[in-house]
């Protein structure tokens, strides 16, 4: 979601931070901007692709910075895209997050006079700061106390000078052979020193140096990723291309659980509340599946977003945290209470230098690769296959499995799966009901995410138990219902099956388009998961979607 990325150096640095924002493409935005330095700051801005923002300047600055917006305060068009500019033209800056009390403080200036020219929360930031009085150091850390909500800002002084500060929304600073990169996105800095800035820190960048300010401590680590320039090789999505990385991404997270100590982790709880967002808390659903099997544990699975610390954190109790991203605000929002009381994290992420993989106590990653879609789908099956290997070392069993067997199965499995003749069937569809029972109903809520994120149709997941309770009236001869059952009992759904044809609907059984029995039941959710996600890949192709950036949605969510 949203990104920011900037340059001070010797190479042409609008090109530089070109090339940065569309490293950070893959998070999602809706219209982008650069602010440059040339005899003062000059902006380019654009609605759309990067594409759409002028590909060179008629100059070579040495210092710009950009941003990729997702709009959160003000609709999408030019006035609202960032960077911003001071009504007194004194500062321009981008901002990552949202201002909680931006319209107290906006109806404040308007009365000293200031005028805006935007929707956006980011434009009363600037103004803030050009109405606040002193040296720059002390404006900016009165601006850091006067904001309540989230941020990451770049802000440029008219001298050329830039600043850098962050609240609750990451920011990083690498310092390179050639120059000072800043990005919210550590994947998209090259090799050099990494500092991620913490919450107060204040640090200004000017052509020669960088320097900590008000009380800011900088410890510059070796970054050694190289930056993966990523790309589609045969496939004509990254959709595609990822559920097709999923074997992979499971033996590589296999790879790695064999060399921690997982068992450790788990020696002082047996009280668990899983927490994640969208398709993380659905894979949470189905570690609580398998956990709660297990005598002497217990486990709850919460939102994210509706979940809140109240009393004390006991110390058997463990918070497991689901985040692919590691940035998901929701996710660092609850973090920071269970922090607050003294309260015990393990996180399970994809991104191994998040801002969650810093706050948590405990790490697990799964090394699913990168994930460029919006739509999670390898890094679902990772975290599920890490839930399942949890699951059976709390149960005291040695986690035994033929790994190459496991990923040979399920690679044949994959290219096996024929989705097309469901995929013409619903893609004239507006609404749908997906039903099942036990996991399968915690699989089908992932689905219909799936469903609904890519090819903007309305789903209905069910206990298939439920649908006598009230959805049944919904049912006629137009009804096409999915239903899936990974139990080896056949028989487990045929009443409602039953209930469903005697109103002329029709159902579809996902588990008999597939082979699920190639495969032990535990398992079964990793596979049973893929014949969806392909679905819903060839539904939004069929509709002209594009199925890697859905509409209004962002790769990692990192606002409330
Ligand atoms: N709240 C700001 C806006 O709507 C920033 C959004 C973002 O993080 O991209 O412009």
């Amino acid at each position: 979601m949203c990104g920011i990325y900037g340059y001070v150096g010797k190479n042409d640095a609008y090109q530089e931070v070109l090339k940065g924002l569309s490293r950070l493409q893959y998070r999602g935005y809706d219209s982008s901007g650069i602010a440059y330095f040339n005899d003062g700051f000059k902006i380019k801005k654009a609605i759309g692709t990067l594409d759409n923002l002028p590909q060179s300047v008629n100059c070579t600055p040495n210092i710009a910075f950009g941003h990729t917006r997702w709009a959160t305060n003000g609709e999408v068009n030019i006035d609202n895209t960032h960077p911003h500019i001071s009504y007194n033209k004194e500062f321009v800056l981008v901002h990552n997050g949202i201002i909680k009390n931006a319209d107290i403080i906006k109806e404040d200036l308007i009365k000293k006079g200031i005028s805006f020219y935007s929707h956006t929360d980011t434009e009363v930031i600037v103004n803030l700061l050009a109405c606040l009085s002193g040296k720059i150091e002390n404006r900016l850390e009165k601006l850091y106390k006067l904001l309540d909500g989230s941020f990451s800002l770049i802000i440029g002084y008219k001298s050329g000078d830039i600043y850098i500060m962050k609240k609750f929304s990451p920011l990083n600073i690498l310092k390179a052979d050639d120059g000072i990169y800043i990005s919210s996105d550590v994947s998209s800095l090259k090799d050099g020193f990494l500092y991620s800035l913490n919450d107060n820190d204040l640090i200004m960048i000017t052509k020669n140096d960088v320097i900590a300010l008000a009380n800011t401590k900088i410890d510059f680590k070796m970054h050694v990723n190289k930056i993966k320039e990523f790309s589609l090789g045969r496939f004509k999505n990254y959709m595609l291309k990822e559920i097709f990385e999923t074997p992979k991404g499971i033996e590589k997270t296999y790879n790695y659980l064999q060399k921690q100590n997982v068992r450790k982790i788990f020696k002082h709880f047996n009280e668990f509340t899983l927490i994640g967002c969208g398709t993380a808390y659905h894979s949470c659903l189905i570690g609580e599946e398998y956990l709660i099997k297990i005598p002497k544990y217990k486990v709850k699975c919460c939102l994210a977003s509706n979940y809140r610390v109240l009393k004390k954190i006991k110390r058997n109790h463990l918070h497991i945290i689901v985040s692919q991203s590691g940035e998901t605000a929701d996710c660092i929002k609850v973090a920071e209470q269970i922090k607050n009381f003294n309260g015990k994290i393990l996180l399970i992420t994809n991104e191994e230098t998040s801002t969650m993989a810093q706050i948590a106590d405990y790490k697990i990653i799964t090394r699913a690769g990168k994930e460029l879609a919006v739509a999670s789908t390898k890094t679902y099956c990772a975290q599920v296959f890490v839930f399942i290997y949890i699951s059976q070392l709390l149960l005291n069993k040695k986690f035994t499995i033929n790994i190459k067997k496991f990923i040979n199965d399920l690679e044949e499995y994959i290219n096996k799966i024929n989705v097309k003749s469901l995929v013409n069937k619903l893609k004239e569809k507006d609404k749908l009901i997906l039903i099942g029972k036990d996991i399968d109903y915690a699989l089908l809520l992932e689905a219909s995410l799936k469903i609904r994120e890519i090819d903007y149709i309305y789903t209905i997941p069910m206990y298939s138990g439920e649908l006598k309770h009230g959805t049944l009236s919904l049912i006629d001869k137009d009804s096409v219902i999915i239903s899936l059952n990974t139990s080896s009992d056949k028989s487990k759904l045929d009443v409602v099956k039953n209930e469903i044809k005697s109103r002329g609907g029709e159902v579809i059984a996902i588990d008999e388009m597939v082979d699920l029995s190639i495969i032990s039941e535990r398992f079964r959710p990793i596979f049973a998961i893929i014949p969806f996600q392909l679905m819903s890949y060839y539904i939004a192709l069929k509709k002209g979607f594009n199925p890697d950036m859905p509409r209004n949605l962002a790769k990692s969510v990192t606002v409330e």
